[in-house]
């Protein structure tokens, strides 16, 4: 049995990582947290709110920078058996078949031949995938190897499964399906596990599993707001209850207190990487324009609920935090409770044309992106007017990690591009003011 009825708590648990200029990055800020028997708790929250930091954390594969984590009772001090993770995509061994695949779980465990045998067939009978006991990788559709590597976790009967995104890999048809399963393994008790602690970036698929929604926000990765979600279940996405939490919960992630945006990327409040470290959300100037345009005309004609917009323009949850925050850095848009309002801006831009288009998006990347204002100073400041994209990506990793650096610097160059405050020669990795 669980103490004091938790099965798993995080107290103040902190986490800073090491930066190259040695000032330390807080990823996740004192987060209290407590998953109770029986239940499934989902994550929701921005890409690098922590969410996948604080799994690691929990399974005992990271330790807290400060504050404890308490696993039936005992501090969790190295990774704890009782603890699975699922990831987003399994590193298969493609000389092992799907069975040898799966007993792979348990061979560290010291299970003996026989007894890894029969359980790994269990597993593999339990997750749907009999009959393919024989197959390589190779052989399987993405959907059948995410099965397996479900396999390989649960054949150490997990007391705990810490799932990081794994169906955000899979088409939406197929993860429906092995959703759908995984429900009726909880459901129907057919596994030993206690608790689902399920990190998420679908919205919905965070409504139809949970029993709990955690909301992060960002720098420092932190619990904002949680959501009970007592929908009776099977849970039918089109109900009104359904859409209800749907609208709060995307409310949640994507209002940030009037103006903090901007002024947080200017710099101007006490965020820990604002200024040209600002972690810019990865917008694509095409969905950015479609979105722009899409509420600034009608039916929505300058303001939409977001859940709707995003569905009759196609856009995925994930891709829509990064644009709807592009929007406010922007000066494009404002959202809050689930809606976005254009703003004068932005109904400017929907109405420009696309010379008058690019000078407006110039204007306000200057004026809002420090790191844009930087870049373009530098190459003001240098003879030739030419810089290696290294310089500035030295500059950021000083704030971001080394994937981030990278991935910010290909929005900041995107954004540029299109702007046509500067040129990018992917050859010789260089930025250049654009020749008149
Ligand atoms: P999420 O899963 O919410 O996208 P992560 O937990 O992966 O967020 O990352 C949170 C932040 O911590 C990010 O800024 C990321 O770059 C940083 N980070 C994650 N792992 C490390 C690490 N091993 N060293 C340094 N920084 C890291
Ligand atoms: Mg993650």
């Amino acid at each position: 049995m669980a103490e004091n009825g938790f099965l798993i708590a995080a107290e103040g648990v902190t986490k800073t990582y090491q930066t190259p200029d040695h000032s330390g990055r807080l990823v996740l800020d004192r987060i209290d947290f407590r998953l109770k028997e029986g239940e499934i708790v989902a994550i929701l929250g921005k890409s690098g709110s922590g969410k996948s930091t604080f799994l690691r954390v929990l399974a005992g594969l990271t330790p807290p920078s400060e504050g404890r984590v308490v696993y039936r009772g005992q501090e969790i001090t190295a990774p704890a058996a009782g603890i699975t993770m699922v990831f987003q995509t399994f590193a298969l061994f493609p000389w092992l078949t799907v069975l040898g695949n799966v007993e792979l779980g348990l061979e560290a465990q010291g299970v003996s031949r026989d007894e890894r045998r029969v359980r790994a067939l269990k597993a593999i009978d339990v997750i749907g995938l009999d009959g393919f006991e024989s197959a390589y990788p190779k052989e399987l559709s993405g959907g059948m190897r995410q099965r397996v590597g479900f396999a390989r976790a649960l054949v150490v009967n997990p007391d705990i499964l810490l799932l990081d995104e794994p169906f955000s890999a899979l088409d939406v048809l197929t993860a429906e399906t092995l959703r759908g399963d995984l429900s009726d393994l909880w459901v129907e008790q057919r596994v030993p596990t206690k608790g689902i602690i399920l990190v998420s970036h679908n919205i919905e698929e965070a409504v139809e599993m949970a029993d709990r929604i955690v909301v992060f926000g960002s720098d420092p990765g932190c619990i904002r707001a949680e959501i009970p979600d007592t929908l009776v279940r099977p849970r039918d996405w089109a109900s009104p209850g359904f859409r209800q939490i749907v609208d709060q919960v995307y409310g949640l992630l994507t209002t940030t207190p009037q103006g903090v945006v901007g002024r947080r990327a200017r710099g101007e409040v006490g965020a820990p990487d604002a200024g040209i470290g600002y972690r810019l959300p990865s917008a694509s100037i095409q969905q950015l324009i479609g979105l722009i345009e899409a509420l600034c005309y009608p039916p929505y004609s300058g303001r939409a609920d977001l859940p709707h917009i995003a569905e009759d323009t196609q856009i995925s949850d994930e891709d829509m935090f990064g644009l709807v925050e592009a929007m406010q850095l922007l000066g494009f848009g404002n959202a809050s409770g689930g809606d976005i309002d254009a703003t004068p801006c932005g109904q400017a831009f929907a109405e420009a044309d696309l010379q008058h288009r690019k000078q407006i998006f110039a204007d306000q990347i200057v004026k809002n992106v420090p790191l844009v204002a930087h870049i373009r100073k530098v190459l003001d400041e240098r003879p030739g007017h030419t810089a290696p994209e290294t310089r500035f990506l030295a500059e950021l990793e000083d704030h971001l990690s080394e994937e981030e650096a990278q991935r910010v610097l290909e929005t900041v160059i995107n954004w540029g591009r299109y702007a046509e405050l500067f040129a990018y020669d992917y050859d010789r990795g260089t930025l250049s003011l654009e020749n008149p």
